[in-house]
């Protein structure tokens, strides 16, 4: 159970898609808790001139409850301010409001400064918070940060350092919000709690690991964004090889952040980086073609009709550790899929020695579904009921949550976890690093080659070369 925390949140980019979807609907369910009450207030900051008045009405419409009157007096804990990052002089007035909402809500000097904007702006943020005396000396001063953490190892390491030189390591929460999903969270309780799955989960027993991240949706707002970035920066540095991390560390020495953000940079440490001729073989990238009466990628709005962004990657990897060296990674992630889904499938060795010789034994497979349902399943041979001795596939199946249970979302665990100074589930910078520098050496390879990019149309599960990359080992993806 969370205690009652006392914090003013400044939001950088406070008119925008991600504050109005995620973190006022988030901010809202902590203050239905409990977990923010009385003591906390939130500035909201943007170019636009908002009065407080409308900025309120928008937070307002941003929640949905049914009790009005709580939401009335959640959203006057909200002040605007109209603020252009890179004028000195905003940071003035923002200091000075800052310290009346400190004052008139008794706060004490912790603050949570969202920057839910461009990561080209966050190294002059950070320094005009500290240079302007924004930061306090007498409660918690946090960074919370958005994706995408640079575009590239380089860049990301120059972001790291424009805000290292004001913020230690320890202050800077980067989110990454598949970190925050029930299901993932619950990787950690399968594999460490049960000695059924800790015993086996190493390469004597695992034959290969799948991982999907499947959209239905294409490009919609983004498409700028995501011209620059594609489906390898978007899906696979960040939500891909955080869960290849949890699915592949070391067992760390207790339930701790220090502990656990140590066996996580080792697992991505250890990620196999290619060479250009190794990501050919292993690596597979393609861009959405129309069908279904939907748009191809191309088509799309702000979208160069001659792009080569990749809206599908596929990729064989491996983590060159104690315990899973030999073991492959198989992960895709893609738009306009057939279905949205997030999906781990780990498919252990077969029976050594059948018994049953003129039956086949099906895999025993567990599948981790992170969404849409939250479902643990595991595939079993079990006997068939009647005479004879036939056997059956079965599935155990677990939904930790029941259907009337409401599941937290991210947004809301991860403030939560913020306000305690809790960063288990945030990205250390290593692992951050760690990631780039695999995802680069793929990116180089794929710039070199110029080769012309695969396609798949809209509403399938992805291009044949996908499906290709497992044949070629004797293997096919599990979900499909
Ligand atoms: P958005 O374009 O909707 O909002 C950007 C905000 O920044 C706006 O409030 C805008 O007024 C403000 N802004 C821009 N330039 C400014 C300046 N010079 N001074 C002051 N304010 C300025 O973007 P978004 O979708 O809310 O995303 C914000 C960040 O979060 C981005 O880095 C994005 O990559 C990341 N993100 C968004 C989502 C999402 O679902 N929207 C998901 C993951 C990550």
């Amino acid at each position: 159970m969370r205690t009652k925390q006392q914090a003013l949140f400044i939001i950088f980019g406070g008119t925008g898609d991600l504050a109005k979807r995620k973190l006022y609907p988030a901010l809202f369910e902590l203050y239905r808790k409990g977990i923010l009450s009385e003591h906390f207030a939130v500035i909201g900051t943007a170019r636009r001139p908002w009065s407080d008045e409308h900025y309120q009405t928008v937070v307002r419409n941003s929640v949905s409850a049914d009790d009005q009157q709580q939401v009335n007096e959640f959203s006057k804990h909200f002040c605007y301010q109209s603020h252009n990052v890179n004028d000195t002089k905003h940071y003035v007035t923002l200091k000075k409001l800052a310290e009346r909402l400190d004052q008139k809500f008794k706060i004490g000097g912790n603050r949570l400064f969202y920057l839910a904007m461009s990561p080209r702006f966050f190294g002059t943020i950070a320094g005009h918070l500290k240079s302007q005396k924004i930061v306090t000396a007498d409660g918690y001063n946090r960074m919370i940060v958005e994706k995408p953490f640079g575009r590239d190892f380089k860049s990301a390491n120059e972001l790291n350092q424009a805000i290292g030189q004001y913020f230690a390591e320890k202050d800077v929460f980067r989110i990454d919000h598949y970190l925050g999903k029930e299901m993932v969270q619950n990787i950690f309780a399968l594999r460490f709690g049960n000695n059924i799955f800790r015993s086996l989960w190493n390469s004597r027993y695992i034959d290969n690991i799948q991982i999907t991240l499947s959209e239905s949706l294409g490009v919609e707002e983004r498409a700028g964004y995501y011209e620059t970035a594609g489906a390898l920066r978007d899906m696979v540095q960040n939500h891909i090889l955080q869960i290849v991390s949890l699915l592949t560390m070391n067992m760390p020495a207790s339930y701790s952040e220090t502990d656990i953000r140590r066996e996580k940079i080792c697992a991505l440490k250890a990620l196999k980086v290619y060479q250009p001729q190794e990501v050919k073989q292993n690596f597979v990238r393609a861009q959405y073609v129309a069908a279904n009466g939907l748009k191809g990628y191309r088509q799309e709005d702000q979208i160069d009709p001659q792009s080569q962004t990749e809206t599908f990657a596929a990729g064989k990897i491996f983590v060159e550790n104690e315990n899973f060296s030999n073991v492959p990674i198989y992960i895709r992630t893609g738009k306009r899929l057939q279905t949205k889904a997030t999906r781990i499938d780990i498919i252990f060795k077969a029976v050594p020695g059948n018994i049953f010789t003129t039956q086949q034994l099906a895999d025993n497979i567990l599948t981790i579904k992170v969404e849409p349902e939250g479902e643990i399943s595991l595939q079993v041979n079990t006997k068939k009921v009647g005479q004879g001795y036939q056997l059956q596939q079965q599935q155990f199946n677990l939904f930790p949550a029941d259907k009337h249970q409401l599941i937290p979302e991210a947004y809301e665990k991860l403030l939560a976890d913020a306000l305690v100074g809790d960063a288990t589930n945030f990205t250390h910078w290593e692992e951050v690093a760690y990631s780039w520098k695999f995802v680069d050496a793929v990116r180089h390879a794929w710039d070199q080659q110029k080769a012309a990019l695969a396609t798949y149309p809209c509403g399938s599960m992805g291009p044949k070369q996908a499906d290709q990359l497992l044949a070629a080992d004797g293997r096919h993806w599990i979900f499909n």
